[in-house]
């Protein structure tokens, strides 16, 4: 039997908590792969939405998560994205970040089905290659033997400030307004579903980012991480 050596470093955290910001410069910094498994649940969003298909509708959602074949892999455009997401080969990597995304990926990510499709494909790429994965239930969930767990941590505030001035980097147009209401229903559907709710790991380093700039983060992260790996 080939035993399994690769090793996974979570990062759970509510939205714009800076996961996937300090997450891939950390990765990039060990010389791990990157995984911000949010992008999973979004690219669902986004085919389901193209499609039509009314939010309640879960069976045809389970379906669909099925059939589409989603694909992540390195920015393949330098137009600010951090990495670019395929459905069925068309590039959808913006159409993720759109308000209607926002505003029902929390909804879909509650469907039992979709969780246990979504987290199968996790773990079979945690098994293939030293990884940081960021999400909501990496550490609790996905890859609960993980040596090193991170939970990060900001207040809602800033958390939306942040994710209104990354639209306005990105020339999308921002409420800020919409945006905190938004981030608070994500939160409140994230941290109270049945089925793998937001929380933070028992035995996870916590991290509050509000104060923090992202360089400073990511020093306390690799400390933390050369003393445990
Ligand atoms: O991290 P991001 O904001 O892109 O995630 C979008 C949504 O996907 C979250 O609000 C959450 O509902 C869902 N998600 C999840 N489990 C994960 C990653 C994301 O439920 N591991």
């Amino acid at each position: 039997m080939i035993e399994n050596t690769s090793i996974t470093i979570t990062i759970d955290g509510p939205s714009s908590s800076g996961k996937s910001t300090v997450g891939e410069k950390l990765a990039h910094n060990i010389g791990y792969n990157f995984l911000d498994t949010g992008c999973l649940y979004r690219a669902l969003t986004v085919a389901t939405l193209q499609r039509n298909i009314p939010i309640t509708d879960t069976d045809t959602i389970i379906k669909l998560a099925g059939d589409i074949d989603i694909v992540v892999k390195p920015s393949t455009v330098e137009d600010g994205r951090q990495y670019t997401v395929l459905i069925d080969k068309v590039d959808v990597t913006w159409e993720l970040r759109s308000s209607s995304t926002d505003t029902n990926v929390s909804l879909i990510s509650t469907i039992p089905d979709v969780r246990h499709l979504l987290t199968e494909q996790m773990r079979y790429i945690a098994k293939g290659a030293n990884v940081v994965m960021v999400g909501r239930d990496i550490g609790t969930v996905v890859v609960p033997e993980a040596p090193l767990k991170f939970y990060l941590d900001a207040s809602i505030d800033e958390r939306a400030r942040r994710r209104h001035n990354e639209n306005m980097r990105n020339g999308q147009e921002s409420d800020y307004k919409e945006i905190l209401v938004n981030l608070q229903a994500r939160d409140d559907i994230d941290t109270q579903r049945d089925n793998a709710p937001l929380k933070k790991p028992t035995n996870a380093y916590t991290i509050n980012t509000t104060t923090m700039k992202p360089k400073n983060v990511l020093k306390e992260m690799l400390r933390i991480f050369h003393t445990v790996i």
